[in-house]
């Protein structure tokens, strides 16, 4: 009996080796199917999307990216020439009281956010130069906020539309403004670009860095990828007097060199590192509720009309944790399988 089994083993050894010989036979080293690869990262990006983040899906996976920052220095047209900024209809939208102390007050495409606490208010990016005193300013009024009662501008990134009216916000009002330490440096190194948006170097934040004011906390998490200095947050809101908790994304497309393997594969690690931490740092503070610096990311606008009509429903916004944690699957998966592209060109271009 005992003989018997050792001379199965050997039998299953001897299969094993064999079936191994002839799958490795004559074919070199291994080749990775990175065609295969990318598929699969794709569609684990399209499963974690479903129909939430299709403009996430769009923005990370699907359409062109912007291959670098721009290295110019010039002041943007509509700075020079203010009648030439984009027609009002392609950016209004109303401002919303969307939590009972969270207020969107951006535009149909970038969004700013104002969380309103008993000592004043905490600012969430500004928007561009030409809108923010229409978005921001008036839309404060219009749902019934006074914008002088800005202590803090956190701003997700130094990018034209989420810098734009910090400088205005930071002289008129005196509130102090929270960057991240590399956008800090950017904002210095190019005048021309962030002429009318640059305000005196402030704040700079720090990974786990908390801003409170009157009992609200908002706790900040470096997220480079987007922008090296490119900011994240977890913070609480009341949902009719109930607790929830809010993830902010402050950074998704990737604007970054992403063309060529060196230093795009670097970059590209970068970006899915942050993606993975903040999706970490949501699921550790509970977060149910998802939200961005881009309407298209969240569906701020679309959200905010149906605020409306809730009734005793749920609330448009609040999602669940696990939907909190597919926004950050598909932006990992995009860039993994952009990433993978880059490893492919790499190493066909030294097999
Ligand atoms: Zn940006």
């Amino acid at each position: 009996m005992k003989s018997h089994v050792i001379c199965l083993r050997v039998a299953f050894l001897i299969a094993a080796v064999l079936a191994a010989n002839s799958v490795f036979a004559g074919q070199g080293p291994v080749k990775r199917d990175f065609d295969a690869e990318i598929r699969a990262a794709l569609q684990s990006a399209k499963n974690a999307a479903g129909f939430e983040f299709l403009g996430t899906l769009a923005r990370t996976c699907l359409l062109p990216q912007s291959g670098g920052e721009d290295t110019r220095d010039n002041v943007p047209g509509y700075v020079t020439n203010p009648a030439g900024a984009p027609a009002r209809d392609t950016w209004y939208a109303e401002p919303a009281r969307v939590f009972d102390n969270l207020y969107f007050v951006g535009g149909k495409v970038h969004s700013a956010w104002a969380l309103t606490t008993s000592e004043g208010i905490i600012l969430i990016d500004t928007i561009f130069p030409y809108n923010s005193e229409e978005l921001i300013v008036a839309g404060m009024r219009k749902v019934g906020l006074d914008p002088a009662n800005i202590k803090y501008v956190l701003i997700s990134h130094a990018h034209a539309d989420h810098i734009g009216g910090a400088e205005m916000l930071q002289k008129r009002y005196g509130a102090r403004v929270v960057m991240g330490a590399p956008d800090w440096d950017q904002v210095a190194k190019f005048p021309n670009r962030f002429k009318t948006m640059a305000p005196a170097r402030d704040i700079v934040a720090d990974d786990g860095m908390k801003i409170t004011l009157g009992g609200s906390t908002v706790t900040i998490w470096l997220t480079p990828g987007h922008t090296p200095g490119t900011l994240s947050y977890t913070f609480s809101v009341m949902d009719r007097g109930k607790p929830v908790n809010v993830a902010y994304s402050g950074g998704t497309a990737f604007n970054f060199v992403n063309s060529t393997p060196d230093p795009g594969i670097r970059n590209f690690q970068i970006y899915i590192d942050s993606q993975r931490t903040m999706a970490a740092r949501a699921a550790a503070s509970g977060a149910t509720v998802l939200i961005s610096n881009h309407t298209e990311f969240d569906n701020a606008v679309n959200r905010n009309r149906m605020l409306a009509g809730r009734g005793s429903g749920p609330h448009p916004y609040e999602l669940g944790a696990d939907w909190v944690k597919r926004y950050f699957d598909v932006t990992q998966s995009c860039a993994r399988a952009a990433q993978l592209g880059l490893e492919q060109k790499r190493d066909s271009a030294n097999p």
